[in-house]
């Protein structure tokens, strides 16, 4: 077994008679701390095995386990950041970055009490992906890459043990993505965390991750999985 831990997993949308079979005997497995990279064709799952990893469906057939325990339900230890980083304009960069810990810490005299160790938490975030000093930013007053760095932090907040990436390079220009790159590499590194990013890009994928997984489309299913074993720069 591992962190991530997907066997046998069938997923058909819209009722198994007529629907859409998007999975098909997928089989992956993540351990603790790997950094996993899935790729892919377009509509080969890839969402749907994000959306099933973190319990926000769950497969007609097969297992999907994180963390050894059976998946039933939204999977409190996932962080999640996609293409669009979505920041509320109306909130300063770090007050974006703090809204998980609002959400789930809604009485405003506890916010208050621990507001001290929240500002740090994510200040320390935002220093690590570069952006120390503009966290007084509005999201609109920073680059796509910047605000794609503070969309990580957003997902590192909680501290989780699962990080999910879908596509969260995607809309970058090569450039700006080469960096974000390096940031990804950094955080990595100094948290330690288990990460499954899906994307489009091989060249990301055989970058950032230890082992790649590619997918077939049609049904979806895993078609191969290879270890990334070549030196690459420590960030
Ligand atoms: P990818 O992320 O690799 O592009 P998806 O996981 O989004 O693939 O989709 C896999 C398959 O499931 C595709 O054929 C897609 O059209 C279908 N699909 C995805 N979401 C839904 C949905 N909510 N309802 C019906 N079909 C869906
Ligand atoms: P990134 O640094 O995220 O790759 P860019 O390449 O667009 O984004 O920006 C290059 C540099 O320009 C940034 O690292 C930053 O130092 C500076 N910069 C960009 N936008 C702003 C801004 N709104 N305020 C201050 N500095 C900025």
């Amino acid at each position: 077994t591992g962190f991530v831990d997907l066997r046998n997993v069938r997923l058909t949308y819209g009722g198994t008679a007529d629907g859409t079979l998007a999975l098909d005997g997928l089989d992956i497995n993540v351990k603790k701390g790997e950094f996993a990279a899935v790729v892919g064709p377009s509509g080969c799952g890839k969402s749907t095995l994000m959306k099933l990893a973190t319990g926000l469906i769950t497969p007609q057939e097969g297992t999907v386990e994180v963390a050894e325990k059976e998946v039933s339900g939204p999977v409190s230890i996932a962080g999640m950041a996609f293409q669009n980083p979505s920041m509320l304009p109306w909130r300063t960069t770090l007050a974006n970055v703090m809204l998980p810990l609002e959400i789930v810490q809604p009485h405003r005299s506890k916010l208050r009490r621990e507001k001290a160790s929240y500002v740090a938490r994510a200040e320390d975030l935002l220093k690590l992906v570069g952006l120390a000093g503009f966290g007084e930013k509005y999201p609109w007053q920073l680059s796509g890459g910047m605000q794609q760095r503070a969309n990580l932090c957003r997902a590192l907040i909680h501290d989780p043990a699962l990080l999910m990436l879908d596509e969260p390079f995607g809309a970058l220009d090569a450039f700006t993505r080469e960096e974000l790159w390096q940031v990804m590499r950094n955080l990595h590194a100094e948290k330690g965390f288990t990460v499954i990013l899906v994307t489009h890009d091989l060249r990301e994928a055989v970058y950032l991750a230890d082992k790649v997984f590619v997918m077939s489309a049609r049904p979806g299913r895993i078609i191969k999985e290879r270890e990334v074993t070549f030196e690459r720069p420590r960030p």
